[in-house]
């Protein structure tokens, strides 16, 4: 990067050799949403959370939703300065149990993200990264202590996909960092946007549900979301209900004990069912929880503890 100039995400310059973040602090957007929004199903299901974004990503992803924010170049939109430990007493004042750095990449303003999760530590909050994982280990080593929820995107399983869909080829650092987060004791929830034609042979997807099983465990929920044509894909179709299906029975014949399927509302693989007996535990309506069965993180049926945490908060 030379003297005076930005790198590829827009948001660091480099000053006599040193570089700089332009986008500490800086908000574009904050909303108050429930964590089934991420989508997190397993982390106190129904509990608020207060979103932040910032600007900039380290992919460009050619149907990103967020394009506006994510592929930022400056004078193009407006930020407001919260600083950290705002973020916090915000979070607080609404009555939601934590933070959520979502909408861009949160290691984007990497350096906020961790000085804001420091600030809410200490006062009970939540912490919770909407990533796609694409990030140093050093990153993941310092935020990790402060860390409680990693909803990271596994968007494909081949070179050419990742290529294809986030403009980076090597995506191993992806799953390397996703199996360091849950080694960290962060709970994980793993996210595929099937969009048709790139990333929704069987082939892939069977290598990310055995990855997530043998990788990460059985009990780590993956959600299939369905794909909305959007920016340069707007010529695409959305995702066919039956290849979400078909993803689905993918995650549970490779073993995975929850499997939901995502953007389709009043789908029932929206639902929670018991990995043991199938009892139905959680109804959901798009972001709503309808009804939550789950007692003392057990199945009322059959008394099996359920992967996550369920108590109220
Ligand atoms: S990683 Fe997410 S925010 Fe970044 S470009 Fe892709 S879809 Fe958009």
């Amino acid at each position: 990067m030379p003297e005076g100039e930005r790198g590829w995400c827009y948001t660091r310059i480099n000053k006599s050799g040193r570089l700089y973040s332009l986008i500490y602090g800086e908000v574009s957007s904050l909303s108050i949403n429930p964590i089934e929004k991420k989508p997190v199903f397993h982390f106190y299901p129904g509990s608020r959370w207060l979103s932040l974004g910032s600007l900039g990503c380290n992919f460009r992803c050619p149907g990103c939703q967020n394009w506006e924010i994510a592929h930022w170049k400056e004078g193009t939109l407006y930020s407001e300065y919260l600083p950290p430990e705002e973020a916090a007493a915000r979070a607080k004042a609404s009555k939601c149990v934590g933070i959520s750095w979502t909408f861009n990449e949160p290691t984007l303003w990497f350096e906020y993200t961790l000085d804001s999760a420091k600030c809410a530590k200490p006062q009970g909050l939540f912490t919770n990264y909407v990533t796609n994982g694409y990030m140093t280990e050093e990153a993941l080593d310092a935020i990790a202590p402060f860390l409680d929820v990693y909803r990271v995107d596994i968007k494909g399983f081949s070179e050419k996909t990742y290529q294809r869909i986030g403009h980076v080829k090597d995506y191993s650092g992806v799953l390397e960092m996703t199996k360091k987060a849950k080694e960290c004791g962060m709970h994980v929830e793993v996210v595929t946007n099937i969009i048709p034609g790139f990333n929704d042979s069987e082939k892939e997807l069977r290598g990310i549900a055995s990855w997530i099983k043998s990788a990460l465990g059985p009990e780590i929920p993956w959600h299939v979301t369905r794909f909305y044509p959007h920016l340069e894909l707007g010529h695409l179709t959305p995702t066919p209900i039956p290849d979400l299906e078909k993803a689905w029975l993918i995650g549970k014949e490779e073993g995975l004990w929850y499997v939901y399927i995502g953007n389709v509302p009043g789908h029932k693989r929206e639902n929670t069912y018991c990995h043991t007996c199938e009892e139905l535990l959680i109804e959901r309506y798009v972001f709503d929880v309808v009804t939550n069965k789950i007692k003392g993180g057990k199945c009322p049926k059959c008394h099996t503890p359920i992967p996550g945490r369920f108590s109220d908060v």
